[in-house]
């Protein structure tokens, strides 16, 4: 299965592609993520996009397009794959559009996750991250079984540099300016699946996997 998971920054979709991934047994790739691995490991990627994420601007579009393309390229996406985070503008979507050309595949279906505005900012601002896997909590709504412990993987849990109230102002105009017009180019590929985003974590994924039961 090839799929794409869309919504605003908080909108829960870490949380719901990690368990689509395991539910489907495809690849999970965040460009968020490998930003974030980029910016820890020092690469030449890593500080380059740093300037823009910690503006809550979008990283430019060649270095992201590039990510994706030599991503996809990889083995294990053959058995197929989520993009979470991308893309985040209607010329991202044109040159994706371009590289599952290249590999001669198609989309099968965009998660549409949808949330009210105002929940956003206080789901970023509780947002929790584990440092080494990605997994995502929230401080009242999905408390890990530790405080500061990553359930998952043990390892310590913080608070992105880009959750804070400041740079979410700009992450969502970027979200309403430039990321949801994307949802426009895929209606017309009659490929997008809206599931109501308001409700418990293992309701919106009950939701999803209704949505993906033609496949
Ligand atoms: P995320 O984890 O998806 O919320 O992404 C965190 C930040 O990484 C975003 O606010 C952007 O600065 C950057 N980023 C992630 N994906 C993309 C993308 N497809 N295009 C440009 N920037 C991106």
């Amino acid at each position: 299965m090839r799929l794409l998971i869309m919504g605003a920054p908080g909108a829960g979709k870490g949380t719901q592609a990690a368990l689509i991934k395991d539910a489907y047994n495809i690849s999970h790739i965040s460009t968020g993520d490998m930003f974030r691995k980029a910016i820890k490991e020092q690469t030449a990627t890593g500080i380059e996009a740093k300037k823009f994420i910690d503006k809550g601007q979008l990283v430019p579009d060649y270095v992201t397009n590039n990510l994706v393309r030599e991503r996809l390229a990889e083995a294990d996406c053959a058995k197929g794959f989520l993009l979470d985070g991308y893309p985040r503008n209607v010329e991202q979507a044109v040159e994706l559009d371009k590289i599952l050309a290249e590999l001669n595949i198609k989309l099968d279906a965009v998660i549409n996750i949808t949330v009210d505005d105002k929940i956003l900012i206080d789901r970023i601002t509780g947002r929790r991250t584990c440092t080494k896997c990605g997994a995502s909590y929230h401080v009242v709504a999905n408390k890990p079984k530790q405080e500061g412990i990553c359930d998952v993987c043990g390892s310590e849990l913080i608070q992105r540099a880009d959750d804070t109230e400041e740079t979410i102002k700009s992450r969502l105009e970027v979200y309403y300016g430039k990321t949801e017009p994307v949802l426009s180019h895929y209606e017309k590929q009659g490929l997008v699946k809206n599931v109501y985003g308001m409700a418990s974590i293992d309701e919106i994924f009950a939701n999803i996997k209704k949505v993906l039961g033609e496949f």
